[in-house]
């Protein structure tokens, strides 16, 4: 059921390594109150189905599980929460992952975005999801999506009802995503610990950082996310 559609939720930044459930549990924040997921990786995977200049150079960086320029991505998160669907708040999946996008965005909501009808700036409510490291391969190699609506299973965990076959998309055939590959998560991981963990750093140093055990069942994180965003509206 989603929430009242009126008042400012957010904006909420997801943190937390490929494969803790932030594309999950942005989707359910996103249909719960109706605001928009803004996923960086999928704006860029969407860049690189288009052929953009964009996605001619991110799709060689994403595919060595590597991380693209601050500078693209930056200019890319802009337009997008210019629009005017992110009015109202956005939840922000994948964005930000160096300590430079963090203070980037931050400036951002200070200067440019900063609305003077509102009462307080809106600064991020940071969640990270922190999952224990074996579970995180898991979901990596069990994650399958449907190529047309965007749900996402896994085939250890939430499989379809049909083998590799969307449930809700007749007939679909389940996609991996090119870098759920084997080869490919391990760079992937490196590139989190190396350059993003220092992100969680950031919004901890600042008293921001709010983290949600994200090995319990996907139902009860969603469940803790929720009340954290009701405790700062209250
Ligand atoms: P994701 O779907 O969030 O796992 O992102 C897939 C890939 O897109 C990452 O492995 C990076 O190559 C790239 N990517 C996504 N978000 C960012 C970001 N904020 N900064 C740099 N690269 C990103």
């Amino acid at each position: 059921m989603a929430q009242e559609t009126s008042r400012e939720v957010g904006p909420v930044v997801l943190l937390g390594p490929p494969g803790a459930g932030k594309g999950t549990q942005a989707k359910r924040i996103m249909e719960h109150y109706e605001i928009p997921q803004v996923s960086t990786g999928d704006l860029l995977r969407e860049n690189v189905a288009r052929g953009t200049d964009l996605g001619l150079v991110a799709k060689a960086v994403m595919a060595r599980g590597e991380l693209v320029s601050d500078d693209l991505v930056c200019v890319m998160v802009r337009e997008r929460l210019m629009q005017p669907d992110c009015h109202r708040g956005y939840v922000l999946d994948g964005f930000p992952r160096t300590a430079a996008q963090a203070g980037w965005l931050d400036a951002l909501l200070d200067h440019e975005l900063f609305d003077n009808s509102r009462p307080t700036r809106a600064w991020p409510i940071v969640i990270r999801l922190d999952v224990d490291y074996n579970q995180l391969l898991l979901r990596i190699t069990g994650r399958r999506s449907c190529p047309t609506c965007g749900r996402i299973y896994n085939v250890h965990f939430q499989p379809p009802r049909a083998d590799e076959i969307c449930d809700e998309v007749h007939g679909t055939k389940l996609v991996t995503r090119n870098d759920d590959r084997l080869e490919v998560i391990q760079p992937r991981l490196t590139a989190y610990q190396e350059q993003t963990r220092p992100v969680a750093d950031y919004y901890q140093r600042t008293g921001r950082l709010i983290t949600v055990n994200g090995d319990l069942p996907m139902d009860d994180v969603t469940e803790q996310i929720y009340r954290i965003l009701e405790d700062h509206h209250a």
